[in-house]
């Protein structure tokens, strides 16, 4: 049913055009113009609310709504039936009433008929999740799945939510684990991962009302922060990893294991805290018929589980907060077999190192990350499911990515599901940054182009064009560029524009002002132009709402005093970065980097000067990482 797509039960904000122009007029510090950037309408709302300000902070009217979920959830394999008993308290502060929720079941993509991104494998189908009591404050409440919604669906509420009031949820659930392991499922007869998997509240933000998008398996992430207290049940001989703090330790692991366990969080160095083999041989976790695993987590987006009687588990720690002496937990869940895992602690502990010390620069916010084998190559709060491959420099640059991921989405509460470039983009940026560290200037160029950018601007179709501010839930075969390369490549042309100490300041100050809430694009470009003084909205424009690609052209070369003039065209649009190469008559040569800067004056057209003592033989035009749709109009010949 079409109309389920508009939003049924969400808030209509409206408001009169003076009040509007009023807001969006409102003198700012530094210099902006934001207001020459494309808003969507109910965005601009937001500003005459008071939640966000024009220059890029959370407004005084800012708010998001939380929640505590605390849940015991029960899986036995071989049998695949994942049992939940789940509370939700669910705190409105909004200022409006809610007269319904939406709630989440992702699970339900599992379902014959659920809408999808791709098509489903006989062995990824299920019945999806089931929900087996439902109760609101304690009143016992019957749950009817509507057929025409999948993976969420509105629950109207015998009496309205007022604001800065709470709900009580009671959910008992099961599902079948899917056979098909994709961001979660079964990684193999006895191993688990939990992922998506329970009942919860979406999304209710001050410029969507309730976030109703379908789950189709593209998109990722748009959650709330919460508090989670998560107890999961399992028979003796196997171990469960997951987000959040392990509670009692000792409750689960035997004596040996336990102080390797322990030991591992002084140690910069991989401790083995457990071989597959003395898992499953009864050396490692407590003897009842159930163990219980309990973790608690507070104010992260998700949460997500592994468990297995036969993987190995190694563990270490790193120091990611020089000024609290803080250290993180990295740990890693794997068959002996895969070869690679056995360094993935090291790789694990290196990122955390860096990710913290280098880019973003920000101690990593957690205490643990768990990298488990798997094959999704994938990020959760704390947790990562990536796949094994036999190429140890491939592993670690995914796993370098999905850990990255631990600042955007999660620590910042980014809407990824309509704003993808706000995450993966910078996924992608801190990727090669850290390769550049990792493997030296060109070959981290050379994976950034075959990764990242060179299917995009080798494909001239349409779709590649669309702009990178397009909502993601509208997007298909331009998702990926959109969301990974593109945007990556306007965040470094941004680095490469201001310098890294400006750049650095600009992301600080935006991660500063909006981690832990729901910042949208304009949150971004406006604490960027605010932190700079600077107003940048025409880079902003270029980049993220126009139709471009990058195709820069040698337009003529003439004399100078001092040199030359080189004319140079942008046919593309986006205003990338360029190294000038220059040959000269003696056959030496000489390189000149042209900062986006040259475009700011006009887009299209830019003369720069290049030095020379002596002739010119002939120059090209070298890209880098911002790779070039036609590099048959980059050169120029005496
Ligand atoms: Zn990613």
């Amino acid at each position: 049913m079409p109309s389920l797509a508009n939003n049924p039960i969400g808030l209509r904000l409206t408001m009169g055009g003076a009040a509007l122009a009023a807001a969006l007029a409102a003198p700012c510090a530094g210099a902006q113009s934001a207001s020459s950037l494309y808003m969507p309408r109910a965005i601009k709302e937001t500003y005459v609310k008071g939640t966000h300000t024009m220059d890029g902070r959370p407004g005084a009217a800012y708010w998001e709504n939380h929640a505590r979920y605390t849940m015991t959830v029960s899986a036995m394999p071989p049998d695949r039936t994942i049992r939940g008993t789940e509370q939700i308290v669910y705190q409105n502060n909004s200022p409006d009433t809610l007269r319904a929720l939406v709630i989440r079941l992702f699970i339900n993509i599992h379902k014959p008929g659920a809408p999808r991104d791709g098509g489903a494998a006989a062995d990824y189908l299920t019945s999806g999740v089931h929900i087996d009591t439902f109760a609101v404050n304690g009143a016992p409440t019957p749950w009817r799945d509507s057929p025409q919604v999948f993976t969420w669906q509105p629950v109207r509420l015998a009496t309205p939510l007022t604001p800065h009031d709470s709900v009580r949820l009671r959910f008992d659930w099961h599902y079948e684990i899917s056979k098909r392991a994709g961001r979660e499922g079964m990684l193999d007869s006895t191993t688990y991962y939990l992922a998506y998997f329970y009942p919860r509240v979406s999304v209710y933000d001050d410029y969507n009302g309730w976030d109703t998008m379908d789950f189709t398996d593209l998109q990722e992430f748009y959650s709330d922060f919460n508090d989670y207290d998560v107890t999961v049940d399992v028979p003796p001989n196997y171990v469960v990893w997951g987000t959040g703090t392990l509670a009692d330790p000792s409750a689960d692991l035997l004596g040996d294991a336990l102080r390797r366990f322990q030991s591992s969080f002084r140690s910069d160095t991989t401790v083995h805290v457990a071989s597959g083999a003395d898992i499953g041989a009864g050396k490692i976790t407590a003897q009842h018929p159930v163990n219980h695993w309990h973790f608690t987590a507070r104010d992260v987006p998700d949460v997500a589980f592994a468990l297995s009687n036969h993987y190995d588990w190694d563990a270490a720690s790193v120091l990611v907060d020089d000024a609290a002496h803080r250290r993180a937990s990295v740990q890693a869940a794997y068959n002996d077999t895969a070869a690679d895992y056995h360094h993935m602690v090291g790789f694990a502990h290196h990122a955390l190192d860096w990710l913290s010390h280098d880019w973003p620069g920000v101690p990593y916010p957690y205490e643990k990350s768990t990298v488990v084998q798997g094959s999704a190559d994938m990020e959760y709060p704390m947790m990562v499911n990536d796949g094994s491959t036999p190429d140890t420099i491939f592993s670690r640059f995914v796993v370098e990515h999905e850990i990255a991921h631990t600042y955007f989405p999660f620590y910042m509460g980014i809407n990824e599901t309509r704003y993808g470039f706000m995450d993966e983009g910078w996924a992608t940026t801190f990727e090669y940054l850290i390769n550049v560290a990792n493997m030296g200037q060109q070959r981290a160029t050379e994976f950034y182009q075959q990764f990242r950018v060179n299917g995009w601007i080798n494909d001239p179709s349409p779709a590649e064009d669309l702009p990178i501010i397009t909502p993601g839930d509208e997007l298909r075969r331009a998702y990926g560029n959109n969301a990974y390369g593109k945007p990556s490549l306007g965040y470094l042309a941004l680095k490469d524009l201001l310098g890294d100490a400006t750049f650095k300041r600009a992301l600080h100050g935006f991660m500063d002002r909006w981690h832990g809430k729901h910042p949208i694009p304009w949150d971004f470009f406006n604490t960027v132009n605010n932190v700079t003084g600077r107003d940048l909205n025409w880079f902003f424009k270029a980049w993220y709402f126009d139709n471009s690609y990058i195709d820069l052209a040698v337009r003529g070369v003439t004399r100078s005093a001092n040199g030359y003039r080189v004319a140079l065209e942008n046919i593309g649009g986006m205003p990338a970065p360029v190294d000038i190469v220059v040959t000269y008559g003696d056959g030496t040569a000489g390189t000149f980097h042209q900062s986006p800067a040259i475009w700011q004056a006009n887009l299209r057209t830019a003369t720069v000067a290049v030095p020379a003592r002596k002739p010119v033989a002939s120059l090209r035009l070298e890209h880098g990482i911002w790779v070039d749709a036609d590099t048959a109009n980059d050169v120029w010949k005496r």
